[in-house]
């Protein structure tokens, strides 16, 4: 397949051409400013399309997708930790595993027509644990993205949950990858596992050879637990039990200190900063400024980075931070390598024999488009609403603003049904 004449940027370095991709099976085979289409190739006329590599979303839960509109609770949350007891945990308990499936469908549709094509969820679904990831991945796939799956282990469902849970991330681990699908451990929070469960967690990363993805200090009822329960900030919490390597995927961060985030960093973590649901959830700001091995996540609020990466630049900007435009678009081009050391593969880069993951967009600029500017084009004139095409692999999952691999409009109306019956079961909890 040739796709002709694009402007094509790429963001580590920022880069801005007219190009032509040749692609072939999952990867771009030659990119150059003009190539002659061979004999019986398809060609996609790009002219006036800007192509962007493939947008990552670093954290989110996809099991939130059947969540847009639901009643709020009787009782107004009062904290962090009553938004989770009367909404998420209810929620998550309900889902079976019709919904985790449709959820799954419905949050990879977003993503794809956000222009995200590949997602690191983090999943729960307590009456549903044992299959759900591999359920979770017949949703992902079927619709064409890339994904890291992982269960959430937590205490809060009993001794018997937390083993579910723990027995889950291994039996998925042990299914393997695929091209499209990685695992990893996924545990919920300091505040909910106890020593034993960290260090069940722990003999099961060192047996996978794998590694944590965990929600850490989002509100300040985490590291006051941590204090409290086990005298110690969080990151000495989780070094104590040998969870963090270079591929821990350490969400929120949002009350660690400067030096518990240069320590967390030092050893080779990862932190994601959700800059909307930590607004949405009013837990407080990040300490972006060291923020440095990081990436941005939705936390399931959708699947847009495009519109996470706006917000995390004016939130930034609203602390006066004068670098903001940087910073944010530095958040951006982590997910890509986060992503890339995850699958191995050279992730954002859409030059020869790297993966054709990347999204078409609508965009004529009404300024110039450069190399120094494409920063600012990023967080004042691009959103979802731009995005044409949007290839995984070398395959179209989107195209022409249709989804291509399943029956878009089937998948909604069966969501909205599995949606009232899942607000229903969780009204009953
Ligand atoms: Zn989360």
């Amino acid at each position: 397949m040739l796709l002709k004449d694009a402007t094509v940027a790429t963001l580590d370095p920022p880069s801005v051409e007219r190009a032509c991709l040749r692609i072939e099976g999952p990867v771009v085979v030659e990119r150059a400013a003009k190539l002659a289409p061979a004999m019986g190739e398809e060609v996609i006329e790009a002219e006036g399309a800007l192509v962007l590599p493939g947008l990552v979303n670093a954290h989110t839960h996809l099991y939130s997708a059947l969540a847009r509109g639901m009643p709020g609770p009787a009782e107004p949350p009062k904290s962090f930790v009553e938004i989770l007891e009367k909404v998420w945990w209810r929620l998550d308990r309900a889902l079976d595993e019709e919904s985790v499936y449709l959820s799954g469908l419905v949050g990879a549709i977003e993503a794809a027509r956000s222009g995200t094509t590949l997602l690191f969820d983090h999943h729960a679904s307590p009456s549903f644990i044992r299959g759900s990831l591999a359920t979770l991945r017949r949703a992902v796939e079927e619709l064409g993205l890339r994904s890291v799956l992982c269960y959430e282990t937590t205490d809060r469902n009993g001794l018997e949950g937390r083993d579910a849970g723990i027995a889950e991330n291994r039996g998925f681990l042990a299914s393997g990858p695929t091209e499209l699908t990685l695992g990893m451990l996924g545990a919920h929070a300091s505040f909910t596992l106890s020593n034993e469960s960290l260090d069940r967690l722990s003999a099961a990363i060192q047996d996978a050879n794998s590694s944590l993805h965990v929600h850490v200090a989002e509100d300040r009822a985490d590291i006051e637990h941590c204090r409290v329960r086990h005298e110690c900030g969080l990151v000495e919490r989780l070094r104590r039990h040998s969870l963090l390597s270079d591929r821990t995927l350490l969400v929120h961060g949002v009350h660690l200190s400067e030096p518990e985030l240069h320590d967390a960093q030092a050893d080779g973590a990862w932190l994601v900063h959700c800059p909307r649901s930590n607004m949405n959830n009013a837990v407080g700001h990040a300490r972006t400024i060291a923020f440095r091995r990081a990436a941005l996540g939705t936390d399931g609020l959708d699947q847009d980075m495009l519109a996470e990466t706006r917000a995390a630049f004016l939130r930034m900007r609203d602390t006066g931070r004068e670098d903001a435009l940087a910073a944010a678009f530095e958040l951006l081009v982590g997910g890509h390598r986060l992503a890339s050391s995850f699958f191995g593969l050279a992730l954002g880069r859409l030059e020869p024999a790297t993966p054709a993951d990347l999204v078409v967009l609508d965009y004529r600029p009404p300024t110039p488009l450069t190399a120094e500017n494409l920063t600012g084009h990023l967080l004042f004139g691009l959103d979802r609403g731009h995005v044409r095409s949007t290839m995984v692999a070398g395959r179209f999952v989107l195209r022409d603003r249709r989804i291509t691999t399943v029956d878009e409009a089937q998948v909604l109306s069966r969501a909205r049904v599995a949606a009232a019956a899942l607000w229903e079961r969780k009204a009953g909890l």
